[in-house]
């Protein structure tokens, strides 16, 4: 809002009068000495105001943007850290929020995030955020697999590729809705053994870093879906194990690994908190737990991020009693 038309509806409006004249007389008056009947300055171009909540703004965090326009906002569009976030509708029409990962490569130190909105009436706001992101060392691992895990045989890599292809095609799929439902919660009850980003040697061979959590489990605990969604992958894989992957929408993807059995089908739709299969230690494991791989778009984050996230988060425990 221009200072003018600040001033304007504060003449008119008494129940204003007190916030906008404080806004007054800290902001500067250049219409201050216009004379009666002279044109205002133009309106300034309609801005998007932009807030962000997070645990931490550090490598693998994910960050909840809050985008507010001067009115309805159509669709949201965010670049930040080499990835694209898809924006959803907030409270009213006119707040929109996103989901952004932190990409556990990025570098300490300034990095902006791009912003654009749609108007219904076909006009793009466009707006920059600055992140401070903050210095985080990971923790390494120690782990010690069967020996096909480190240097698979050779009769397995034709299927390894496959599963690779078919794995990264249905990460990349953006499902334009957000499908999470009431918000995320934890999948299984028990606490994380090993953290997101640890760098993984395995067998005494350096690995890629840990892009998940394990969460503690006996086999034949129950997993339930972190969040709603449509489940896109019910399989057993060669590194992952018996995996199931769910499509939360927007680009937002769990894949929930190493369990014992599956209770659901390719293509059911699930709630946050529905049962979807078990504990186990299947696939390159060194005993049993869940592996939890949390996508926003192409960045994996700490899915623990986003179980401390108010707004997203809506019941960050466990479910269901385990049995027993
Ligand atoms: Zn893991």
């Amino acid at each position: 809002m221009a200072p003018g038309s600040a001033r304007r509806r504060a003449h008119r409006s008494p129940a204003l009068a007190v916030p906008l004249l404080s806004l007054l007389l800290t902001a500067p008056q250049p219409e201050a000495q216009a004379q009666p009947g002279e044109r205002q300055a133009p309106a300034a171009p309609p801005r998007l105001a932009v807030a962000h909540l997070a645990r931490a703004v550090a490598p693998g965090e994910a960050v909840l943007l809050t985008v507010t326009a001067p009115g309805p906002i159509e669709a949201l569009d965010v670049r930040a850290f080499g990835g694209r976030f898809m924006g959803y509708p907030g409270a009213s029409p006119a707040t929109w929020h996103a989901l952004v990962g932190i990409d556990l490569d990025t570098r300490p130190g300034r990095a902006r995030v791009e912003i654009e909105a749609r108007t219904p009436d076909g006009r793009v706001l466009q707006a920059a955020h600055s992140l401070a992101v903050a210095r985080k060392d990971f923790p390494t691992r120690r782990l010690s697999v069967a020996p096909g895990f480190v240097t698979p045989p050779p009769s397995e890599r034709a299927r390894i590729e496959r599963e690779r292809v078919r794995t990264a095609q249905i990460l990349a799929e953006v499902t334009p809705a957000p499908l999470w439902g009431e918000g995320f919660v934890r999948p299984a009850p028990g606490a994380v053994i090993s953290l997101f980003g640890a760098r993984s040697i395995y067998n005494g061979r350096v690995g890629s870093p840990h892009r998940g959590v394990d969460l503690r489990g006996a086999a034949g605990t129950p997993v339930v879906a972190p969040a709603g969604g449509r489940v896109a992958l019910a399989d057993s894989l060669y590194f992952s194990g018996t995996t199931v992957i769910i499509d939360h929408g927007l680009g937002i993807h769990s894949m929930l690994a190493h369990l014992s059995r599956i209770d659901v089908a390719e293509g059911a739709e699930v709630a946050p908190g529905d049962a979807i299969g078990a504990i186990g230690a299947t696939g390159r494991v060194t005993g049993p737990h869940l592996h939890w791989t949390l996508r926003l778009g192409s960045v994996s984050v700490d899915p623990m991020s986003v179980l401390d996230l108010p707004g997203i988060a809506k019941r960050a425990h466990y479910p269901i009693q385990p049995p027993g």
